[in-house]
């Protein structure tokens, strides 16, 4: 490492707050699907910011929106309309099939935001706020205090207890652990159409045409989580879109903007109808100009450049490559996944083989302590699914 990126990461630890256990090296700029680090080394990348960046990188439309947009007008208020937003929900609104939509600035306050959703709709309605929530175990929804309420992950909330109230915790894929928590209290059931950061589960259309069938006979809010897995990941725009249900509320974030920080709540007509109101949600920066100029265009190339086409024919080679692994190697106990989501999981812990394939040229990440998370850009080839694995395999130990 050059002098100048180890004093780079020697001033970060002096400044920036201790919250992540980061990789040693200062990424600089991007191409396609390679990334550089300051001293010029190229990376595959097979993370993409953690399922943002789907694009890939230096995509001149993208960035041609955005500087225009930087020109025009950056931000106005939430009190005054402005035509990306208005663009961007009209887009959203058709590939989502859902009705209405409330942008954010991250996945976290997208979930805040279905959750107050969910409870509002369920106080209209019996006029009175004593009301439970059903979230799942090994979840993951954010950091905000709503969203790490129903993060089922009990090492994640235990320094910030209490956290909100009244929420109940079933086994994923499990139906019959989400119907012994059902009750006439519960107003809500939320979790992710494959959980992502707790190890790459999709979820089975038993389960998620169970869970849909438990909240229709009791009017429960399904909200589903779609902010990792959704925008074309699993080779449909929304994962959800695979099973023939459909949620009450969704979330999106992450690839929603490309890099830009947004994010999105969405809900039915129904829903809209008998819950949130003037008054009652905001966001000083959720939705404004510059943002919703990004995920305008993000929504444009999606489709001008056939971006699922792409998930489908390249993820099923993908998980051919990674199934090869599988079964050459003892260790590998399980591949699985979705699309462009796949998780690799041994035996063992998968760090000293990712900071392996870190010195070797290729990023990737985790999921959980065992798995190691495919979620690359989704621009990805065949190609690139090559090079991965002739970088991979030799660090598999
Ligand atoms: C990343 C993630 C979040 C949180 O999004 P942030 O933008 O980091 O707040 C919530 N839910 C899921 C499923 C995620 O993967």
């Amino acid at each position: 490492m050059s002098e100048n990126m180890k004093e780079y990461i020697d001033e970060a630890e002096k400044v920036l707050l201790h919250t992540y256990n980061r990789f040693q090296i200062v990424l600089d700029k991007g191409n396609g699907v390679t990334l550089y680090d300051l001293d010029g080394k190229e990376y595959l990348d097979f993370v993409s910011g953690i399922g943002v960046f789907a694009l890939g990188y230096g995509n001149k439309e993208y960035n041609d929106a955005l500087k225009n947009q930087i020109d025009k007008i950056i931000h106005t208020s939430n009190y005054y309309y402005n035509v990306p937003a208005i663009e961007a929900a009209k887009k959203l609104k058709k590939v989502s099939k859902m009705d209405r939509i409330f942008f954010t600035n991250s996945g976290a306050e997208a979930v805040e935001g279905a959750l107050k959703t969910a409870r509002k709709y369920a106080f209209l309605r019996d006029g009175h706020t004593d009301h439970e929530i059903i979230a799942m175990e090994h979840s993951f929804h954010g950091r905000t205090f709503g969203a790490l309420s129903v993060t089922g992950n009990a090492h994640y909330r235990e320094a910030f207890e209490p956290l909100i109230g009244s929420i109940r915790f079933a086994q994923y894929n499990d139906l019959e652990s989400v119907k012994r928590l059902v009750n006439k209290k519960t107003c809500a059931i939320i979790m992710e159409t494959v959980q992502g950061e707790g190890g790459i589960y999709p979820a089975t259309e038993e389960f998620i045409k169970g869970v849909r069938k438990i909240c229709d006979e009791n009017d429960i809010i399904l909200i589903l989580d779609e902010i990792q897995c959704g925008m074309g990941r699993t080779g449909y725009m929304y994962a959800w879109q695979k099973f023939g249900v459909k949620p009450d509320v969704m979330t999106s974030a992450k690839a929603l903007g490309c890099g830009v920080p947004v994010g999105a709540f969405l809900m039915t007509e129904k829903v809209a109808e008998s819950s949130l109101v003037a008054g009652d949600h905001g966001t000083t920066y959720g939705g404004n100009p510059l943002a919703c100029a990004a995920i305008d265009k993000v929504l444009d190339l999606f489709e001008s450049n056939h971006i699922i086409d792409n998930v489908k024919e390249v993820s099923s080679y993908l998980e051919e490559k990674l199934d090869e692994l599988k079964d050459r190697y003892d260790f590998i106990v399980d591949r699985r996944g979705s699309g462009l989501l796949q998780g690799l999981e041994f035996d063992h812990p998968v760090s000293d083989t990712i900071n392996k394939a870190l010195e070797n040229g290729l990023i990737l990440i985790n999921a959980g302590t065992n798995v190691i998370r495919f979620i690359p850009p989704l621009v990805i080839t065949k190609e690139d699914v090559d090079r991965m694995i002739a970088i991979l395999e030799p660090c598999l130990t």
